[in-house]
């Protein structure tokens, strides 16, 4: 308990280090930036490893297909519901503070802004399937893991005895990669210094202020929909208390705002949920991978706010056909969106699309998009570890404090 405590004030410590150092040398601050590249290096070398072994003994373990089936129903549908009440959330946000009312930033030229093809929808799924899984553990591609993982997780159980000796080799493997994350977490403090430092003092107030209203905007309809959306989620369907809730997730929370990446915090998120939420390996291995590719919230939040504040600096008035259109793509935006850092805003450009508006405003928001990421990343990963604790609590998987002593025996067993 103490040594957790001890975690969170050093985050603390380290995020109030990291604003003064970046006030006060401003850009030459960036001196620290290998700092917070080590650091993320360390934790992104964890994800593949990590992401097999722990699922292929998660599925393994779950075993019926019927289960699983019924486990991921309930993600993917928790998922798709959290998006979409995201975006309405940041929309409803937007028209309430009018981000963009009085600007009178010019737009930039036509053609300024490069805009990335995305793949059909077919092509993404089909992509899901991986030629060759070992390329697919090469090059880091998480959806294609975490399908060559379920593959032999089932494969596993309808074996039976002789591939016993695998699934102990993965059970074994996901232990060291926990252990590893947990190593490298001792470094979090400096980590957060040497990203976030160069950050602030790379945007002095000057960048900020012109923009300081949708800066405002997404951090104010971050922290409602994580409050009020997760902190009920966890409530209703986790029998968990809130307050327990953000404080389990705080240093996940704290490596998503640093990195804004949230595959790259996925080790920490799943290391939280685990010991300071007490979801069951199996679920959190599933719901968060899955989660960490597929649900982002804190990004619907940002596109639903991205398109009002453009509609706004540019004198169009949007239609509710138009704003339908914003929910819809801004759901799948999301879903396609990588968690990595500046994903959200080649995703904006779809959104743009389909409600038929100028892509070029996108070029404003991206000056800021730095900042913008860190809280919508972070919104990302608590809606993931929300999902963990809403399905472990429905199956029955979520340990507290009275049952945890309980769940290391099952876990010997
Ligand atoms: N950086 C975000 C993430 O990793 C994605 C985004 O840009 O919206 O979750």
């Amino acid at each position: 308990m103490k040594l957790k405590d001890n975690l969170l004030a050093q985050i603390f410590v380290a995020f109030a280090i990291a604003i003064t150092l970046g006030l006060i040398f401003g850009p030459a601050i960036e001196v620290v930036e290998p700092l917070g590249e080590l650091f993320l290096r360390l934790i992104k070398f964890v994800i593949a490893p990590l992401v097999l072994a722990s699922l292929v003994v998660g599925i393994a373990s779950i075993g019926d297909p019927k289960q699983l089936g019924r486990i991921g129903l309930k993600t993917v549908t928790y998922y798709l519901v959290t998006s979409a009440i995201a975006v309405t959330i940041g929309l409803s946000f937007a028209f309430l503070i009018s981000p963009g009312e009085g600007l009178t930033i010019g737009i930039p030229e036509e053609g300024s802004v490069e805009v990335n093809e995305t793949e059909g929808v077919i092509a993404t799924l089909l992509n899901i399937i991986p030629e060759n899984p070992f390329a697919a553990l090469a090059s880091g591609s998480i959806l294609q893991i975490i399908f060559f993982a379920i593959f032999l997780g089932l494969a596993i159980t309808l074996v039976g005895k002789p591939a016993e000796p695998v699934y102990r080799f993965f059970e074994g493997f996901a232990e060291i990669m926990y252990k590893i994350t947990g190593i490298i977490m001792w470094l979090a403090p400096l980590g957060i210094i040497g990203l976030v430092a160069p950050v602030v003092g790379e945007y002095g107030l000057s960048v900020l202020l012109p923009l300081l209203k949708v800066i405002l905007t997404v951090a104010i309809a971050c922290i409602v929909h994580a409050v009020v959306i997760y902190g009920l989620a966890v409530k209703t369907f986790g029998k968990t208390n809130p307050l327990r809730f953000f404080k389990g997730i705080t240093p996940a929370a704290a490596v998503a705002f640093s990195t804004c990446s949230s595959a790259g915090t996925l080790p920490v998120t799943m290391k939280n949920t685990q010991e300071n939420l007490g979801v069951s390996r199996r679920i959190s291995s599933f719901v968060l991978p899955l989660g960490a590719t597929l649900n982002m919230d804190g990004t619907a939040i940002y596109q639903g706010i991205a398109v009002v504040f453009i509609a706004q600096i540019s004198g169009l008035e949007l239609s509710i056909m138009q704003l339908v259109a914003v929910v819809l793509t801004t759901v799948l935006a999301s879903i396609g969106a990588a968690g990595v850092p500046g994903a959200g805003v080649i995703m904006l450009a779809m959104v743009l699309n389909a409600a038929g508006m100028p892509l070029e405003g996108i070029a404003l928001v991206a000056g800021i998009d730095r900042i913008l990421d860190m809280f919508r990343t972070t919104v990302n990963v608590v809606g993931d570890a929300s999902a963990a604790v809403v399905v472990a609590g429905s199956e029955g998987e979520l340990w507290t404090d009275a049952t945890v002593e309980e769940r290391d025996d099952d876990f010997e067993s």
